[in-house]
């Protein structure tokens, strides 16, 4: 990096876990060179489905209370990553999780999707103006999968940083097709594994085709890892003591652990962005 200021990375998610699932190596790598990285989150994630089951009485068809256990998780997640500067769009709870699309949680009338573009965005650019970062991450049009959480954080990061001239360039965080498909090959070689395996096509993935950059995570993993278990009621982490490593959402679907994490820019220069979010920024 040849920037003259310390850089600064400021990440944009919809849920507590996305910044650890999508995002967890790289920040932790911009975190340990010395990046002030922030990470802002749109809801609590109220509407996740729980995976142990000591914990399903907190779900929002029973307790509700899900969305305050899920700020502790991200709170040692962000630990784990370097995270110092943690951010809650509007403060803690003032957007609830929409939840997937066409079901009922999306008529609430705190739900994300619910809420004003227009105020979320300005509440957006209030974060920017103050952080001034140089690199803005966050999902692709499709929000990575489809969530309309994801899609909305797209719409209003978009929106905030067409405003917001400091920023340099602004990336979409999305998953390998080839890294996807190596990994879940390597995981159909290991004994023991808890989750099933993929179908082919049955993970969201993009075209390498379109992928600007690649930022190797390998000395990062750790760190990740710790960030995915911090997330219990929404990831299990497994291990083989042998190097091997998946995790698996509440669907129990095996995802692997790759070496990279991957990214579309989508705004400004990617001159020297091939490997690294702020390489070639002056
Ligand atoms: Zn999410």
């Amino acid at each position: 990096m040849t920037l003259t200021s310390p850089p600064r990375l400021l990440l944009v998610h919809a849920h507590p876990d996305d910044e650890s699932l999508w995002t967890g190596g790289t920040i932790a790598r911009y975190a340990a060179t010395g990046a002030l990285v922030t990470v802002v989150t749109c809801t609590l994630g109220e509407e996740g489905e729980i995976i142990p089951a000591g914990l399903r009485e907190l779900a929002a068809d029973a307790a509700d209370q899900l969305g305050g256990y899920r700020v502790a998780e991200l709170r040692s997640a962000c630990a784990a990553l370097g995270v110092t500067d943690h951010r809650f769009l509007g403060g803690v709870g003032r957007w609830r999780d929409s939840g997937m699309v066409g079901v009922p949680s999306n008529e609430h009338p705190r739900a994300f999707v619910q809420g004003s573009v227009d105020e979320q965005t300005a509440m957006l650019v209030d974060v920017l103006r103050q952080v001034k970062p140089q690199v803005v991450v966050t999902y692709d049009a499709f929000g990575g999968y489809g969530h309309p959480d994801h899609i909305r954080a797209h719409e209003i990061t978009t929106a905030a940083t067409a405003v917001v001239p400091d920023v340099d360039r602004v990336f979409y965080a999305v998953t390998s097709r080839d890294a996807t498909e190596k990994g879940a090959a390597a995981l159909a070689e290991l004994a023991d594994l808890p989750f099933r395996l993929p179908e082919p096509g049955e993970l969201p993935v993009t075209d390498d085709a379109i992928i600007t950059t690649t930022v190797d995570i390998s000395e990062h993993l750790s760190a990740k890892l710790r960030a995915l278990r911090a997330h219990s009621t929404q990831v299990s982490v497994w291990q083989d003591g042998a190097g091997g490593a998946a995790y698996a959402l509440s669907n129990g679907i095996a995802q692997p652990l790759v070496q990279g994490e991957f990214y579309v820019l989508a705004k400004g220069s990617g001159a020297g962005a091939e490997t690294d979010l702020f390489g070639g920024l002056g």
